[in-house]
């Protein structure tokens, strides 16, 4: 097995890729050995710019997912007892490789997924961050000493791991969401299971690799490979105790009724459709900047986008117009190049739903505002799955590209008269992950804040994000919370223990 610091040998090297040797056949992890599957099945990666197939990486079967349970299973008897400070510092190691290795990483992503290496960098120095962090934080945590009611009593609380985690990664930023599971379940003292996005398996791969060389014991993380199917054999394992899974409303729905039949604990981060309300007192030039990223940041393929624009009536022409120039400024391309801002759609069906929704958009009758061209009728582009960044005036309530996640570069357009009504159009969807404001009234920002149905609300800032502030979404968009300190309770349980005193 290769180590981190070969990254990745090339015989059949790629040309936009030379360190990856696209015939390479990786391997799951499992009890710190590199493993094929047990059935030998394999699936190829795709390159989303260049369309090309990289990779042949394994199909985990149920009883490969079985063997990692059982691995982590046995390690949890010992990683749970492993005093705080150890696994902390295995952790630093481990952020400090994550470092050292960004590029490596970050390119990786960028041939899995098509998104702009500036973004993945900036994602991978977030893997980072989390590990030191959730590592730092584990070293105080404590339970509490309680002075109960009743007396001759002495009662004080445990906060122990919860045992195997399961969790589920999806494509769009595999490293980065996945940090925020893995780090806070370890530093804690559980054992994790990991099944990334059949889109992005090699990154997560290689992000293990330099968890064993930073001494990640056997057992304690383990990757298994493959589809939906194989999330699937994982979520129904009956040796899991938590599971802890970013993706679809969809998928997620499915996973919590399985985990309800089973009271295990999950922890959700699914869909979102995010608005963003610019009123008419806004520093208008900063929010049409804001329009404009809550729509091409990812290229749109972000849960945090920000893909409704609410826009008040009184600066509505102003604000569409500035959008629509900053929007022709967007540039878009090779997503290896520092100066693209928006790259190829992740996946030729990410790239046909969305393309649907532009369909969908003449059927409605919405009109259109900015772009709208995809595929080989974008501009200047050549090869690849590419949308233009494109709007659409939405006014219909009922509008489907108003209400529903597209996961691309398109944004819905929408005016409104008040504030009443600004929040009223906010809180329409199902969706509640994230909201901006743009207002100079102090006052209506903190009201408008809490009225807001959503997890996250931005206020004269769009996207921002720091590892010790929670992230997490109110209705379908999720359960529990990712990110700052209570992250790490959600992979421990509290246990009460009383002493009669006499
Ligand atoms: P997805 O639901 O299709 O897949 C997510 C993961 O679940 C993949 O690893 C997939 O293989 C696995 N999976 C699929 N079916 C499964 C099943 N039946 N049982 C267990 N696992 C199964 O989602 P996706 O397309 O990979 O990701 C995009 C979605 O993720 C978007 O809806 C986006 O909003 C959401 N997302 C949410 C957040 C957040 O923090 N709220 C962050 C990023 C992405």
């Amino acid at each position: 097995m290769m180590t981190a610091q070969q990254p990745i040998a090339a015989t059949t090297q790629s040309t936009r890729f030379p360190e990856v040797d696209r015939d390479q056949t990786y391997e799951l992890l499992i009890n710190g050995a590199w493993t094929p599957s047990l059935s030998g099945e394999t699936f190829r990666c795709f390159d989303p710019y260049d369309d090309l197939e990289w990779g042949h990486v394994p199909v985990a079967g149920a009883e490969d997912v079985a063997r990692a349970v059982d691995a982590a299973r046995h390690a949890f008897t010992t990683w749970s007892v492993t005093p705080a400070l150890t696994r902390s510092s295995i952790l630093n190691r481990w952020a400090q490789l994550i470092m050292e290795n960004l590029e490596t990483l970050a390119r990786l992503q960028v041939h899995e997924n098509g998104k702009t290496i500036t973004e993945m960098r900036g994602a991978t120095g977030s893997v980072a961050n989390s590990a030191e962090y959730f590592g730092h934080l584990s070293l105080g945590a404590v339970g509490s000493t309680l002075e109960p009611f009743m007396p001759g009593h002495e009662a004080w609380t445990l906060r122990q791991p919860i045992g195997v985690i399961a969790a589920i990664a999806p494509w769009n930023n595999p490293l980065g969401l996945l940090g925020w599971k893995l780090f806070p379940a370890l530093a804690a003292g559980n054992t994790i299971v990991i099944k990334p996005s059949e889109i992005t398996p090699v990154s997560t791969l290689f992000l293990a690799r330099l968890g064993v060389e930073a001494g990640i014991p056997a057992g304690v993380v383990n990757i298994v490979t493959g589809p939906g199917t194989t999330g699937a054999a994982l979520v129904k394992h009956p040796g899991i105790d938590k599971i802890a899974f970013t993706g679809s409303t969809a998928t997620g729905g499915a996973i919590a009724e399985i985990a309800a039949r089973r009271f295990l604990r999950t922890t959700l981060e699914l869909g979102g459709k995010g608005a963003q309300i610019v009123f008419a007192d806004a520093d208008l030039d900063a929010a049409s900047s804001s329009l404009v990223t809550g729509i091409v940041a990812g290229t749109g393929q972000a849960c945090n986008a920000g893909s409704r624009l609410l826009v008040q009536r009184a600066v509505y022409n102003e604000v569409i117009d500035a959008v629509r120039t900053k929007i022709g400024q967007v540039r878009i391309g090779d997503p290896l190049d520092p100066a693209s801002i928006i790259g190829p759609l992740a996946s030729r069906p990410q790239f046909e739903k969305v393309t649907g929704y532009l369909d969908l958009a003449r059927d409605e009758g919405c009109e259109l505002i900015a772009g709208g061209r995809a595929g080989r009728d974008v501009p200047g582009i050549e090869t690849g799955r590419f949308v233009e960044p494109t709007l659409y005036a939405t006014p219909d309530e009922r509008s489907r590209i108003r209400r529903e996640e597209i996961f691309g570069p398109v944004g819905a357009v929408i005016p409104f008269d008040d504030e009443d009504d600004a929040i009223a159009i906010a809180n329409e969807t199902e969706y509640g992950l994230v909201a901006g404001l743009w207002t100079k009234d102090v006052s209506r920002a903190h009201r408008a804040s809490r009225r807001l149905e959503s997890g996250v609300v931005w206020i004269n800032t769009w996207r921002a994000f720091s590892t010790n502030v929670p992230f997490g979404g109110m209705k379908h968009s999720g359960l529990g919370r990712e990110l700052g300190p209570d992250a790490l309770n959600e992979y421990t349980e509290t246990k009460s223990i009383w002493l009669g005193v006499g």
